[in-house]
């Protein structure tokens, strides 16, 4: 069971966005330090370089402790010329890292493949990006990419990744404790349920039955706080692959520009520009006439989620 430690509140910038569609690689860094963690990094190199965000998505600690920094759909400072693209983890390390490190490295990775709807070549180093004059991450990728394809096809993937994951489900309630508990913790983190105190601690208190509930609800299940075989189900579930909503969509001057107009162009099948226009705000129209949503030519949370979930 890997420890995860959501710092996803308490870190820097984050504004540019993207959509996950776009990620077409996993990035592997070391931070050529031999310890340290996100705020180390961010006081003692990221801040003063000027930068708004800082350089990863998950940082791995030598412990194996994941610290998951920003949501993949944030651009983070990784790679230049390629953080459009890539997903970047780093290990705290310089050149060499813990056994627990690559165990937690192996368990993200595969999440991270399955997620995105990667294959295991499109994990790469830092200095395999072209135009990267580095030795970041300080190991032999292939030998990486080899030890990934053997545990792929030894693990049934399931959302997390997680090696250790058997299909049992036990229910879990208040006062639970154990490993089914850290997996059930993880999952909530990993659907966007934080638990800020605790983290991945195996034991089942108040703050996991608070995100337990806030899931049910959410997902339209009965909110008991007990989870059975539907929340559990519902905790499983692939994400999907769906684009997420960032911003609204309308007519501006100079008009709006993006792949997320390409997104809502494709489907409603006029001319994919990416910019919006005229042409596509009468489509929207159309679409929200056809669909019953008020009727305003604009894309907001309302006509975005009826278009792609
Ligand atoms: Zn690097």
């Amino acid at each position: 069971m890997i420890k995860l430690q959501d710092i996803r509140n308490l870190t820097h910038g984050g504004s540019s966005k993207r959509l996950l569609t776009r990620i077409t690689s996993i990035a592997r860094h070391h931070s050529a330090t031999t310890s340290g963690d996100y705020f180390s990094f961010w006081n003692g190199r990221w801040k003063s370089l000027g930068w708004k965000t800082g350089g990863y998505h998950e940082i791995i600690l030598p412990d194996g402790t994941v610290q998951l920094c920003y949501d993949p759909n944030v651009i983070t400072n990784g790679i230049s010329g390629h953080n459009t693209h890539a997903y970047h983890i780093c290990l705290v390390g310089n050149g060499e890292f813990t056994e627990e490190q690559e165990k937690s490295w192996k368990e993200r990775a595969n999440l991270n493949i399955s997620r995105f709807k990667l294959a295991i070549k499109d994990v790469k180093g830092h200095k395999e990006y072209s135009g990267a004059n580095t030795s970041c991450p300080g190991i032999d990728m292939n030998k990486v990419r080899q030890r990934l394809n053997t545990v792929c096809k030894k693990i049934n993937l399931t959302k997390t990744g997680d090696a250790h994951v058997d299909n049992s489900t036990p229910t879990l309630r208040r006062g639970s404790k154990g490993v089914a508990v850290g997996q059930l913790q993880n999952l909530l983190i990993i659907n966007g349920y934080s638990l800020p105190r605790f983290g991945t601690d195996n034991d089942f208190g108040a703050e996991t039955l608070a995100a337990v509930r806030a899931f049910q609800r959410d997902k339209g299940l009965t909110v008991d706080g007990i989870v059975g075989p539907k929340t559990w189900a519902e905790l499983n579930k692939k994400p999907s692959n769906q684009p997420q909503y960032n911003r609204l969509l309308r007519i501006t001057s100079p008009m709006m520009r993006g792949d997320d107009v390409k997104e809502v162009q494709r489907k409603l099948s006029v001319i994919i520009d990416g910019i919006y226009g005229p042409q596509t705000e009468k489509a929207v129209r159309e679409y929200q006439r056809k669909n019953k949503i008020d009727i305003d030519g604009m894309v907001g949370p309302v006509t975005w989620s009826k278009m792609f979930s």
